[in-house]
């Protein structure tokens, strides 16, 4: 295990907040076959062997982001849009995250010269109309280096949306202080979309945070990924997005897994993802259902599901990107 954290840079992190959501001590909790944590909460951050099985079709950089890259951590797979990894860290680390093998070679916050880069490109290029800030998780950065970064970003000019990507808010409820509020709310328009899998993520705390970002104007979206053994159930993702969706939080996707490396324990077969999913578009409003889809295996952008479907093979799925790309997503066990 020690060698897989190594080579794919991936550690264990978690909050003391983040553990006490659990039902289990992390040092005796039950495990699965695998060596997965049963518990919901802790499956998602304690390193297991399963880890280290590495399938044939897995990717270091599943979403293809180096092929995309417009200047140092920005990526552009959309023409209206583009994404810049603000930093490598995070509150705790996903075992799930398909950036898990950048993560370690971007901990430090988007540099001088970086942001510099993103003022420029975003002057010459009328035509991007969102800045999605994520990571890592931009929140682990001071409200000091935020502020450089948003202020570069709105200086170009007042319409573009900024699109903040976090787990903070759910996983230490304290980050969310009401300075960091207000300094969301003066880059305005902003969005945030937080990562959240789980009904057993939805703490007190956490919805007193949320409340207090809706409260300041600011939308709050989620976006959940499918999880063998952690949210794989319509019960649960009924429970979850019914939830959200009641606390102005607004289900926007449903992730099918992306083939990082050393996460097919996570990956629910895309089959029993359609079924689940026709599950959920019968039982939930158009409110609370979001949209499920996948990122083109190497890149390509999102493919909605199950529109996207264009074939199928014996042991595999034909994908129809946007862009008329065809790409292979494998049907595992
Ligand atoms: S918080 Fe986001 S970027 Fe960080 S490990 Fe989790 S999924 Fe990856």
């Amino acid at each position: 295990m020690q060698d897989f954290v190594t080579k794919y840079g991936l550690p264990y992190r978690a909050t003391p907040f983040w553990l006490s959501l659990a039902d289990e001590d992390p040092k005796t909790c039950a495990r699965n076959a695998d060596g997965v944590p049963i518990d919901p909460i802790l499956a998602q951050v304690l390193p297991s062997p399963a880890e280290a099985r590495i399938s044939p079709l897995e990717l270091r950089d599943p979403l293809g982001e180096a092929g995309n890259t417009i200047f140092e951590r920005a990526v552009r797979h959309y023409r209206s849009r583009i994404l810049v990894r603000a930093t490598g860290q995070c509150f705790l680390f996903c075992r799930h995250c398909y950036r898990r093998s950048l993560l370690s070679s971007e901990r430090h916050f988007l540099d001088g010269a970086t942001i510099e880069a993103l003022s420029k490109y975003l002057t010459t290029h009328p035509e991007i109309r969102e800045v999605l800030v994520s990571g890592g998780d931009p929140l682990t950065a001071t409200d000091a280096q935020l502020a450089a970064l948003l202020e570069t970003i709105r200086s170009v000019r007042q319409p573009i949306l900024i699109r903040i990507c976090t787990r903070a808010p759910i996983v230490l409820p304290a980050r969310i202080t009401p300075a960091l509020v207000d300094l969301l709310k003066r880059f305005r328009p902003l969005t945030v979309v937080l990562h959240i899998n789980h009904p057993k993520e939805l703490s007190t705390q956490f919805l007193e945070k949320a409340e207090a970002l809706l409260g300041a104007g600011i939308p709050l979206h989620s976006q959940t990924v499918l999880l063998r053994g952690i949210n794989d159930r319509p019960e649960i993702l009924t429970e979850l997005f019914s939830t959200l969706n009641l606390r102005g939080i607004h289900p926007y996707y449903l992730f099918q897994g992306d083939l990082a490396v050393g996460t097919a324990h996570f990956r629910v077969p895309l089959s029993r993802g359609l079924a689940i999913y026709e599950v959920l578009r019968r039982d939930l409003s158009g409110l609370e259902l979001p949209r499920y889809a996948v990122d083109a295996p190497g890149g390509g952008g999102k493919i909605y599901l199950p529109e996207g479907i264009a074939g199928q093979k014996a042991d595999s799925w034909l994908l129809l990107a946007s862009d008329g790309s065809i790409h292979e997503y494998p049907e595992e066990e």
